[in-house]
């Protein structure tokens, strides 16, 4: 099957159905391809923070009505280190600016939602596995559905490539068109999701000796947990018993404070940081996880995403409505700094954290670094002030052109 469209829009993650939902709006026709089925994307689990300017954009476009009755409104984190524990209020600090816990597989459902509501096409079981003519006028993607179903090619204005990071869309760029930013890092994170009540209504960040340890709210019942470990550490390595044990010393809970629940999922996160610039190839545009993957630390992820999909649906509406091509031009240096300031708040983040390697020659000086910015986050107002407003985000919103 051949169709035409303006914008083939590659990945049904938050990126791509954000945008395809604002386009949708502006009656910009547009077509999404996903690899996996609706079922898989509606339930894959991963975060579940909202920045204060990712709710206003979903707002703005009518996509936050669950979210806002069924999520959770959060103002404050708290931090332990060897039984001494501080909140930082930065709701207070920012001036009103907060969270909303709500996980991305919610969102995502309410997303194909809207869009299928609203007449949109969306191809789930479709992998895209050719992006073609991307520096001409009409590219082509090619898409090759599972089992004997026809191939779909999809001819159009411009390609969204919002396939996450080993999506079809990066691939197609020639060698040399885009240079990589890439940093690996020393530790790994044990993700855990467990059926469990949270132990009280804060994002707890614990460092400990053994390991930083992470308890961060979904759902009244579900609570996602994070557990520091080696480089190459295998889930099988973790049996559940192991992992209470250690989430209770390094959290410093009891069993009554924090109950054992059966464990849902049990990955270790490959802790990698990675930008690529431009976010452009000719007619390509990529966003979210297809162009940056930032660590957890921080959940920034799935408002990069978000906030790269706003910024991409301004400009191709400024397009359409005959702004010319210098709107779409500017995507990548509207985006870029937005997403190294994330990096550098994550990456900062990752080191308030993280206990170093012990028997590295320089661990126990990192380590006192580490305490020390523990106690100006505590201590110092200047301090706690600058953390919260990268914490919760910027208010800044892209402009129309
Ligand atoms: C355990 C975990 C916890 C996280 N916690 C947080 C958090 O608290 N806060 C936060 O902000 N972020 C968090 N993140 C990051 C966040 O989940 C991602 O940044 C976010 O999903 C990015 O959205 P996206 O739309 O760019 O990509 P994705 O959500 O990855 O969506 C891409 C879509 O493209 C599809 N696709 C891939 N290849 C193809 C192809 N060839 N053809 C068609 N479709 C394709 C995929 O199936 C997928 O549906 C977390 C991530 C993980 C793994």
């Amino acid at each position: 099957m051949r169709l035409g469209t303006r914008v083939a829009i590659v990945g049904a993650g938050p990126a791509g159905l954000a945008l395809a939902n604002v386009l949708q709006q502006a009656g910009i026709d547009c077509v999404v391809v996903e690899r996996q089925s609706r079922a898989y994307v509606e339930a894959r689990a991963r975060a579940g923070v909202l920045e204060h300017r990712t709710v206003e954009f979903l707002n703005d476009h009518g996509l936050a009505d669950r979210l806002l009755a069924e999520g959770a409104r959060h103002g404050s984190c708290e931090f332990r280190h060897l039984g001494e524990r501080f909140s930082v209020r930065y709701r207070d600090l920012t001036g009103g600016r907060e969270h909303h816990v709500y996980p991305q597989q919610f969102l995502v459902r309410d997303l194909i939602s809207a869009y299928l509501a609203g007449g949109g096409q969306l191809f789930f079981s479709h992998p895209a596995v050719a992006l073609d003519g991307l520096d001409g006028d009409r590219p082509v993607l090619r898409c090759q559905p599972d089992g004997d179903a026809e191939p779909l090619e999809l001819e159009c204005d411009f390609v969204a490539g919002c396939d996450g990071f080993y999506g079809a869309s990066r691939q197609a760029v020639p060698a040399g068109r885009l240079r990589a930013y890439e940093k690996q890092h020393e530790f790994g994170w044990l993700a855990l999701l467990a059926e469990t009540p949270p132990a009280g209504d804060e994002i707890i960040y614990a460092l400990h000796e053994d390991g930083f340890a992470g308890h961060m709210l979904r759902t009244p019942s579900v609570t996602r947990f994070y557990l520091q470990c080696p480089v190459g550490d295998h889930p099988e390595n973790w049996p559940d018993q192991r992992i209470w044990s250690a989430l209770h010393r390094r959290l410093g809970m009891t069993d009554a404070e924090l109950a054992p629940g059966p464990i849902t999922e049990k990955n270790v996160l490959d802790m990698r940081s990675f930008v690529v610039e431009p976010m452009q190839y000719g007619r390509l545009f990529l966003a979210g996880d297809a162009a940056h993957i930032i660590t957890p630390a921080g959940g920034k992820g799935m408002n990069l995403a978000l906030a790269d999909a706003e910024e991409l649906a301004t400009r191709l509406l400024a397009h359409y409505r005959g702004a010319g091509t210098h709107a779409l031009d500017g995507y990548s240096a509207a985006c870029l700094p937005r997403i190294w300031q994330a990096q550098e708040f994550s990456h900062w983040m990752l080191h308030l954290l993280h206990s170093p390697a012990a028997g590295q020659d320089d661990s126990a000086f990192l380590h006192r670094l580490q305490l020390s910015r523990l106690t100006q986050l505590r201590d110092s107002p200047a301090y706690s002030t600058m953390f919260s407003d990268s914490y919760v985000g910027s208010s800044g919103r892209p402009t129309a052109h």
